[in-house]
This record gives C-alpha cells, sequence and structure tokens, in this order.
C-alpha cells in the first residue's frame, strides 16, 4: 500500500517553522536514522527541529550524528511537552499509531498542530493531516531520501545525513539480506556512499560492538531455545532473572530472534523477553515466506509490523504466555507446514 499526500509540505515549511520529529517507543536503527537524519536536513536548511523519542536508545547507536540534541521524554517530560506545543509540524516516523510512543502518545493526541507521516508499517491510523506511507519499501529511511531527493532536489546530502540514513536502511535490510531489499535500495545506499556514507565503518560499530553481557545473554536465549518441528517454529524467551543475572542493558537483545529464524527448515521464529517493570512480555516475531506475522502479532499480542517482522505483547506471566503460545500455534498448523 503507498500513501502519497505530502503535496503542499514543501511550501508550508521555512525558517520561521518549528518541527518537532519523533520515532517509536525503544527506538531501533531505522527509526534513530531516519528522524535525526530528516532533522539534521532540514537544520541545514535553517529550519528549527528537536528530535523526540520515548524513551532512551541502545549504546551501540550512540554514535549517529545529532544524537546528543535528542530529548527524551520519560527523562525530560515538561521540556518534550514544551517542544511539542510551540511546534507547527510534528513529524512522526517509522510507526503509524500514536500508541507506538507509550506515554507520549497520550500527550501527543492533545495537539492541535499538522502531522506528517513517513513510515513502511501495515494499517496506519488516520492522525496525519501529511503522508508518505509505502508498506513494501524497507526502511523509512528510504522514504525520508525519497523526500528529501524528490521535494529538495537542488540540496546535496550531507555525509552526516547519509551516515544517518544508510544506518536505517542497513539495519531494517538485515544487512540488505530481506526480500525487501531491491535493486533501488542498492542504488540509495550508492548515492548515501557518494555522499559520505562510511559504510565498513557503520556496519562496525553497529556489529562489532557487543558488551560481554549481549554475548552472555545471547548464550543464555540459545539455552533456552525450543524447537517445534511440527510447526516449522522455534522461539525462546529471557526471563527478567536471566536479564538482571547477565547485566542486561537496552539493546543487548536485538537480533536474537534471527538466530531461531537461522535453523534449517524452520519458518516462524519469536522471542519472549520479561519486563517486569512494565509487567508485560514483550515480543518479536519473524517469518519466512508466507505466514503473516504482522496479522498474528495483531490478532493474539496487540502488536504489529509487517508481514515478516513484528512486535507484540503479553499481559501474562511468562511461564502463561508460552503455555499459550503453543496453544495459539495449533490453529496455525496448515499455514505453517
Ligand atoms: P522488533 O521485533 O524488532 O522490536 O520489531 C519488529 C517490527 O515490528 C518493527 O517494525 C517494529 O516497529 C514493529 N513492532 C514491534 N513491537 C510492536 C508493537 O508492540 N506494536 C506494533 N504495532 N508494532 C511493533
Ligand atoms: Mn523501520
Amino acid at each position: 500500500m503507498r500513501k502519497n499526500s505530502i503535496d503542499g509540505l514543501k511550501s508550508q515549511l521555512s525558517t520561521d517553522s518549528k518541527v518537532s520529529i519523533i520515532g517509536h517507543k525503544n527506538p531501533d536503527g531505522d527509526a534513530l536514522g531516519s528522524t535525526l537524519g530528516l532533522s539534521l536536513f532540514l537544520a541545514k536548511l535553517g529550519i528549527s527541529t528537536q528530535v523526540i523519542m520515548p524513551n532512551g536508545f541502545p549504546d551501540f547507536l550512540k554514535w549517529l550524528p545529532g544524537i546528543d540534541q535528542v530529548l527524551c521524554y520519560d527523562a525530560h517530560q515538561a521540556e518534550c511537552e514544551k517542544k511539542l506545543v510551540e511546534s507547527d509540524f510534528v513529524f512522526t516516523l517509522d510507526f503509524n499509531d500514536l500508541g507506538r510512543t507509550g506515554n507520549l502518545g497520550e500527550f501527543l493526541k492533545t495537539l492541535d498542530t499538522s502531522f506528517v507521516m513517513i513510515d513502511h508499517h501495515q494499517e496506519s491510523s488516520d492522525y496525519a493531516e501529511f503522508m508518505l506511507v509505502d508498506t513494501h519499501i524497507a526502511s523509512t529511511c528510504e522514504l525520508v531520501y525519497e523526500f528529501i531527493t524528490t521535494e529538495y532536489l537542488e540540496q546535496k546530502l550531507t555525509a552526516e545525513v547519509a551516515s544517518c540514513l544508510y544506518t536505517g536502511i542497513m539495519t531494517d535490510t538485515g544487512s540488505f539480506r530481506f526480500p525487501s531489499t531491491t535493486s533501488k535500495t542498492h542504488r540509495i545506499i550508492a548515492d548515501l556512499i557518494d555522499a559520505g556514507a562510511k559504510n565498513s565503518q557503520i556496519h562496525q560499530d553497529i556489529y562489532d560492538n557487543n558488551a560481554e553481557s549481549r554475548l552472555h545473554l545471547l548464550g543464555k536465549a540459545l539455552q533456552n531455545l525450543k524447537v517445534l518441528r511440527d510447526f516449522s517454529t522455534a522461539y525462546t524467551y529471557l526471563s527478567q532473572e536471566d536479564l538482571d543475572t547477565h547485566g542486561f542493558k537496552k539493546g543487548d537483545t536485538e537480533g536474537f530472534v534471527n538466530y531461531a529464524l537461522s535453523l534449517k527448515e524452520i519458518k516462524f521464529a519469536v522471542i519472549f523477553i520479561e519486563n517486569k517493570s512494565e509487567k508485560i512480555v514483550k515480543i518479536s516475531f519473524r517469518s519466512i515466506g508466507d505466514f503473516d506475522v504482522n496479522a498474528f502479532a495483531r490478532s493474539h499480542y496487540s502488536g504489529g509490523g509487517h508481514k515478516n517482522a513484528a512486535g507484540g505483547k503479553s499481559d501474562l506471566s511468562l511461564e502463561s504466555t508460552l503455555v499459550e503460545f503453543e496453544n495459539t500455534l495449533k490453529s496455525y498448523k496448515k499455514e505453517l507446514i
């Protein structure tokens, strides 16, 4: 699905405009890359911008250009609200439902301002006046690239903007391997490298930057792996105790679910991560091929995302969540084998 209704936006943006740019809770490479890339670009045009995130971000993204200017709502609520009230435009990037920003969403709903949605997730809600949405595109960073290069033809991309956009495209395509990666993706990547994105350095900064705690946690997740061959499914879990014992830090579990998906003949992979302070079990779903994890997450886990990568949550205990998951799976046997 594609929704392109950003006509007239550029003419309303001027050096007098105040713009806030928001990503989703627990921001990933695409959420941070797209918000920072857009913010740095607009700032260079003389437009006043502020990036606001619902909460903090993992260490492996802390090198991103412009990251120091990000305000986190959970730590600086009053300052964020002041910026938002003063904003003429609120850009929401890499999500399509205000609920994806946690508590910040409640405040956003009270604002009487123009919302702009740039996103690639399925089933958008309709809070935005301007939308650049395409669910076939691999990353929001690719859409920000499109926005910049079609609306501001005469502007050159800086190396900093290029690095931000490269990061989101790289992380959301699984380093250019998911089926959503197209020749166009690679052409954009080539352009970003020409503009100064240090591709090899970015890969190192993201993937060769592990804390020991992360590798120990990975060991635990691999120990907990359960393979349900009859359902072409593999899942794993980490309890709050596992996280505490192994010195968990935000971002440490990123990508773990892919180990389950890498098993031969497995089409559906899941990781369940207990979060005692939020009283939920956060869940990541991944699939290969036709099994639609966006639909699965929406139907059973108050979540969503994409066909092959989605997330959700359970309000039950970790143990009950796992039992319930195995039960739920029974009605999907035909789709999975
Ligand atoms: P991850 O499993 O890496 O956290 O997320 C996979 C995809 O699903 C991402 O595109 C992410 O934005 C989306 N996603 C993750 N959790 C949720 C959720 O609770 N609700 C919705 N609607 N989407 C989610
Ligand atoms: Mn994304």
